[in-house]
């Protein structure tokens, strides 16, 4: 399994990871616990209809916790999947770590977001030869870009290959 991280600076990069533990939770800790070097403990639940999951992972900035880490990590452990279906995060954090300090941020919601674009998969069409163009548009009629990580494809027919170079060549005349 291939885990692309894209950190708010910095370049892109991927992790790979083998599945070779008894699910995909476990595959996961273990890239964090080797990778990142995070003591981190996940748990996935699904029902066919439903699925849940809870990460617990020690920030980055801190270093001596691992006590700590150990005894939530026993508190972690007992949530049911049940719970994690039908209860607010709110709920899961008194049920679990009632004794505890908690702090709880505001949620952020999970959403989709790749830096590809079709005006990227342009330029990259741009650095192309005419000859190697022109190849392509005779054997496939357009020119398929794919991103390797989202996998979304950016189609260009001839009359949008066109487009770019008369958009190029009236800049070229404007200089
Ligand atoms: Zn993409």
């Amino acid at each position: 399994m291939v885990i692309t991280l894209t950190p708010d600076e910095g370049e892109r990069y991927q992790g790979i990871v083998s599945l070779d533990h008894v699910n995909l939770a476990a595959c996961l800790e273990e890239y964090f616990n080797q990778s990142e070097q995070l003591p981190t403990q996940i748990q996935l639940f699904a029902n066919g209809k439903q699925a849940a999951g809870m990460l617990l992972q020690v920030l980055p900035t801190k270093s001596e916790q691992n006590d700590d880490f150990e005894h939530l990590s026993t508190l972690t452990a007992t949530i049911k999947a049940e719970e994690l279906f039908t209860l607010e995060a709110p709920e899961v954090l008194h049920r679990l770590y009632h004794q505890e300090e908690v702090r709880l941020f505001d949620p952020v919601d999970v959403t989709f977001k790749c830096t590809c674009s079709r005006d990227r998969s342009a330029a990259a069409i741009k650095t192309l030869s005419q000859a190697e163009i022109e190849a392509i548009l005779a054997e496939e009629d357009k020119i398929d870009m794919g991103c390797e990580y989202c996998n979304q494809v950016y189609t260009f027919d001839a009359i949008d290959v066109a487009a770019l170079y008369a958009g190029s060549h009236s800049n070229d005349a404007k200089q």
